[in-house]
């Protein structure tokens, strides 16, 4: 599994398991089934409602602490009272110690993610967080960041797929420093239907799944598919085996669309989430 060393030293797996819209009764299950596939970097968040199942999985694993990493976001409507939310997400996942905790939505109708980064700063000077990042910055949300932070951002995660690639933002946050970590990487499962990458798919006798995250990968790219399928966990895993061309790579990097599925950033506000 390949790794990538964040701009604090500490090292992430480059590919991990996602597990938004896992329903929280399922989560210990599919969890499981990650982690017997071969994962060991978990992507949850205390907005979906299933960081116990995370920690229950963690628990029921065996598997020693330092060869997980584990990943969790402070909700938008706690950006107030970050230390508390940390605590309720640490205490969920069953972890003395979190690996990278982020910011999940900048929401900057509130004004509020410069307060809260402070807050996670003090948190990895306790070493209760090994690193800290931020989730859907854009590159405003950045800077504003940058002039009041100590320590630079590890990662931001954010939508990437082959028809949305926000390049300009993701190469801004690698002159920072910051890893770029892209979610929904097969944009939803929509991406997968292109007839690009099928016909690639079927030069490397692999699936149209894995070609994407193989070109995810071949960026330098921090990816975190979602599969409820075991069997498609397993496939998703194995895309660090593949190696595209040149060619290849430029011609998936040619189908962007600008096709957003999630939320704009500049404006989401939702502080339930
Ligand atoms: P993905 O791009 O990972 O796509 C998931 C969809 O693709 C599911 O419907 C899944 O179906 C399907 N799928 C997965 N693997 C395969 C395969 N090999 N073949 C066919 N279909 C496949 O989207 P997500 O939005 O789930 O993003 C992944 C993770 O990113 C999330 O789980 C979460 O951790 C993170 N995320 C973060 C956000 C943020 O704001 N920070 C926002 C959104 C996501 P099935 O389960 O049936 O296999």
């Amino acid at each position: 599994m390949p790794e990538l060393t964040l701009n604090n030293g500490v090292t992430i797996p480059q590919l991990g398991f996602g597990v938004f819209q896992v329903p929280p009764g399922e989560t210990q299950r599919v969890v499981e089934d990650a982690l017997e596939a071969g994962y060991r970097h978990i992507d949850t968040a205390a907005a979906y409602r299933n960081e116990s199942g995370v920690g229950a999985a963690i628990a029921a694993s065996g598997i020693p602490r330092d060869e997980l990493f584990i990943t969790t976001k402070l909700r938008n409507g706690e950006q107030g009272q970050a230390q508390d939310a940390f605590q309720r997400s640490r205490e969920a996942l069953g972890l003395e110690v979190v690996d990278l905790y982020l910011i999940h939505w900048p929401v900057p109708s509130q004004g509020l993610y410069t307060q809260a980064w402070k807050e996670l700063e003090k948190l990895h000077q306790d070493q209760q967080i090994r690193a800290i990042g931020v989730s859907n910055f854009l590159p405003d949300h950045v800077d504003t960041l940058l002039a009041e932070a100590e320590v630079v951002p590890a990662v931001n995660q954010i939508e990437i797929h082959p028809t949305f690639q926000q390049s300009d933002l993701a190469a801004k946050c690698r002159e920072l420093g910051i890893a770029v970590e892209a979610y929904s990487p097969l944009g939803q499962g929509k991406d997968l239907h292109s007839e690009v990458v099928a016909l690639i798919a079927a030069a490397h006798e692999a699936t149209p799944a894995q070609v994407i995250l193989a070109w995810h990968l071949a960026q330098g790219t921090i990816v975190i598919p979602k599969s409820a399928d075991s069997a498609r966990m397993r496939q998703n895993l194995a895309a660090a085996d593949i190696k595209l061309s040149p060619s290849e790579l430029d011609a998936i990097t040619a189908l962007e669309a600008g096709a957003r599925n999630g939320s704009d950033p500049a404006v989401a506000a939702f502080t339930q989430f």
